[in-house]
C-alpha cells in the first residue's frame, strides 16, 4: 500500500458556461472553498442559455439553505411558487391521472408500512377497498384543492407529512446566483472560447482562449457549456452514452404563456400521442412545452398541440430543443469535471436535471481536489455521479414503461421495448408483494416510485404477511379516520396563491 504525498492545493478554478449549473457551481464554490482560490466564469451572451428548466423538486431547498438563502427573497427574485409534487394524466391510460407527491402517503400503524396497509385493504376489497392512494397524501389533498402551506415540526400532526419544491425563472435563479458569487469575489468574464489548450504530457487542460486572443487559465475547470460540452466531450473526447432506445424522446418545443388564474401548487405532465406536455406555473407567467420522440411525431402536430393544451396566451413564439437523453461515459476527467447538460440529459419529466446539477456540486465539495487530482477520488466522483443518474434514468423509464395505452406507434414502443435489468428486477419485486427497495443514493424514495407504479397501475399481485396481523375492523376505522383527517388539514391551509401573497409575492 502507498501513501498519498498531499499535493499543492487548487490556485484557480475556471468555470466555463453561464446557465443554472455554471452559477450554481460558482455560488457554491465561493461560499464554501473559494478562500484563497481565485474563481472565474466565462459566458457568452453570444451564445447564451439553454433558457428552460422551471420545475425543481425538494433537494433543491438544501442548497439554497447550504448557501444561506432566505427562501422568502428567493421566491420573490426568481417569480417563484411552491410545488407540491407532479400530476400525471393519460400516462397509465387515456383519461386517468394521479399525482406523485413530494409528501409522504398516510402513516404506518403496527410498524407496518402505510401503502402495505392499503394493499391490504385493496386485496380484501368490497366495503373495504381503499380508493386511490391518492386520498391517503396530504400532498395530493392540499394540490387539488389549490392550497399551501410550509410543513409543521411536530411529526405526530399530518401536516408535518407535506413536503415542497418551486417553480422558479430559471433565468432569474442565474441572475440571483450571479450577483451571490460576484459578491463574494467570483469573476465574470464575457466572451467566446474559440479553443482550448492542454499540456503536452498529461493532456490537462491548461488555458481556454477567448476571441478576442486573451487566455485564461487555471488548475481546474468545470465544464458548465451545455449540450456542447465544450471541455469534457469535444476536448477531452469523453463519449456520450445514448439511451435513446429507452428515452426515444428527443425534441422539445417550449414557451411561456401569460398567467391565467391562480397558480397551482404542481407541475403537470399531460401525455400526449408521441410524448408529453407540461405545464409550470410561476408568479409572472406559465411555462409550457412539448417534449416528443421524432421518430414517433413530427413537428408541426408537436406545436399544435402544444397552443392547443395551453391556458393563456402565448408570449413570444415557441422554441426548439434538441437533445439525445444519456450521460457522459465519465464527469470527472483529468482536471475538468462536467456539471450540467454538459455531463448528460435526462428529460425533465421529473424535474431532475438542476438536482444532478447539486448532487454533483456536493460530491465535489466532499472530494474537492488538490493540484494532484488523486484518481482514485476521481473515480469515487464517477462511481456516485454514474450511478445516480442510472437511477434517476430507471425511474423515468418507468413512467413510460407502465403504460397500458397502445393507442399510437410510440406508446406501443413503450409497452414493449426492453428496459434496463436493474429496473425491471425492480418491477418484478414490486409486482410481487408490493415490495420496493430504492438503492442507498438513489433520489427516489419508497414513495416515488409507489406514487408512480400504482398510479400506473402496477398493482401486486399479493401482500406483505405481515399485514395478517392487521385487525380488519380497526384497519378499516384507520382508514376512515385518516381520509377525515387529511381531507380537514387540507381544507384549514390557505390558497396557494393567498400563501404567496402573504409570503413572497414579487414586485410587479
Ligand atoms: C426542454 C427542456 C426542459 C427542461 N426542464 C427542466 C426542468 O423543468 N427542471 C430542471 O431541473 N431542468 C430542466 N431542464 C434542464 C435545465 O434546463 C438545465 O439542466 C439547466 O438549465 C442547466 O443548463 P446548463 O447550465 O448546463 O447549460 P446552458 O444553460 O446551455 O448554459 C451553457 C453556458 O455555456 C456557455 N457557453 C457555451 N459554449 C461557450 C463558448 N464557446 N464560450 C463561452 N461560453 C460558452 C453559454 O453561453 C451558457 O452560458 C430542461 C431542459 C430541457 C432541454
Amino acid at each position: 500500500m502507498t501513501t498519498q504525498q498531499a499535493a499543492a492545493p487548487l490556485s484557480s478554478i475556471v468555470i466555463v458556461g453561464g446557465g443554472t449549473a455554471g452559477w450554481m457551481t460558482a455560488a457554491a464554490i465561493s461560499r464554501m472553498v473559494a478562500a484563497g482560490i481565485s474563481v472565474q466564469l466565462i459566458e457568452s451572451d453570444q451564445i447564451g442559455t439553454v433558457g428552460v428548466g422551471e420545475a425543481t423538486i425538494p433537494s433543491l431547498r438544501d442548497f439554497n439553505l447550504a448557501l444561506g438563502i432566505n427562501e422568502n427573497e428567493f421566491l420573490r427574485a426568481v417569480q417563484g411558487t411552491f410545488k407540491l409534487g407532479i400530476e400525471f394524466s393519460n400516462w397509465g391510460n387515456v383519461g386517468e391521472r394521479y399525482i406523485h407527491p413530494f409528501g409522504k402517503y398516510g402513516r404506518k400503524t403496527h410498524g407496518i408500512d402505510f401503502h402495505q396497509i392499503w394493499l391490504k385493504q385493496k386485496h380484501r376489497g368490497g366495503q373495504a377497498d381503499p380508493g386511490p392512494i391518492d386520498d391517503y397524501s396530504i400532498s395530493i389533498a392540499a394540490a387539488r384543492n389549490g392550497r399551501f402551506s410550509r410543513p409543521v415540526a411536530n411529526p405526530d400532526a399530518i401536516l408535518s407529512a407535506l413536503n415542497y419544491a418551486y417553480h422558479i425563472d430559471a433565468g432569474r435563479y442565474a441572475q440571483y446566483l450571479r450577483d451571490y458569487a460576484e459578491d463574494r469575489g467570483v469573476k465574470r468574464i464575457e466572451g467566446k472560447i474559440i479553443s482550448v489548450e492542454q499540456a503536452p504530457d498529461s493532456g490537462n487542460i491548461t488555458a481556454v482562449k477567448l476571441e478576442d486572443g486573451s487566455l485564461v487559465d487555471g488548475d481546474f475547470f468545470v465544464d458548465c457549456s451545455g449540450f456542447r460540452s465544450l471541455l469534457l466531450g469535444e476536448t477531452l473526447g469523453v463519449p456520450y452514452i445514448s439511451w435513446q432506445h429507452w428515452l426515444p424522446c428527443d425534441r422539445a418545443f417550449a414557451v411561456p404563456s401569460a398567467p391565467s388564474g391562480r397558480p397551482r401548487p404542481y407541475t403537470r405532465a399531460m401525455a400526449e400521442d408521441s410524448g408529453w406536455r407540461w405545464n409550470i406555473p410561476l408568479q409572472h407567467r406559465t411555462g409550457n412545452g412539448h417534449v416528443f420522440s421524432s421518430a414517433h411525431g413530427d413537428e408541426d402536430t408537436a406545436l399544435r398541440k402544444l397552443a392547443d393544451g395551453m391556458e393563456g396566451q402565448a408570449i413570444g413564439e415557441p422554441r426548439l430543443l434538441r437533445f439525445v437523453a444519456g450521460r457522459r461515459e465519465k464527469l470527472w476527467e483529468k482536471n475538468c469535471l462536467a456539471i450540467g447538460l454538459s455531463g448528460g440529459f435526462i428529460e425533465p419529466l421529473e424535474s431532475t436535471s438542476i438536482h444532478l446539477i447539486q448532487s454533483g456540486i456536493f460530491r465535489l465539495m466532499a472530494l474537492f481536489p488538490d493540484a494532484g487530482f488523486d484518481p482514485v477520488e476521481i473515480r469515487e466522483y464517477n462511481r456516485w455521479l454514474i450511478e445516480e443518474y442510472e437511477h434517476i434514468r430507471d425511474f423515468i423509464i418507468l413512467h413510460y414503461r407502465a403504460t397500458e395505452r397502445s393507442n399510437t406507434d410510440f406508446w406501443k414502443y413503450c409497452q414493449t421495448m426492453e428496459i434496463p435489468d436493474s429496473l425491471a428486477a425492480k418491477i418484478e419485486l414490486w409486482r410481487g408483494k408490493g415490495r420496493i427497495f430504492p438503492a442507498g443514493n438513489s433520489l427516489f424514495t419508497e414513495e416515488s416510485w409507489i406514487a408512480v407504479l400504482l398510479g400506473q397501475n402496477i398493482i401486486p399481485h399479493s401482500v406483505d404477511p405481515v399485514t395478517a396481523m392487521l385487525p380488519p375492523e380497526a384497519t378499516d376505522r384507520f382508514m376512515q379516520q385518516l381520509q377525515t383527517i387529511i381531507d380537514q388539514a387540507a381544507q384549514s391551509l390557505p390558497s396557494h396563491a393567498d400563501y404567496i401573497l402573504a409570503n413572497c409575492q414579487a414586485e410587479k
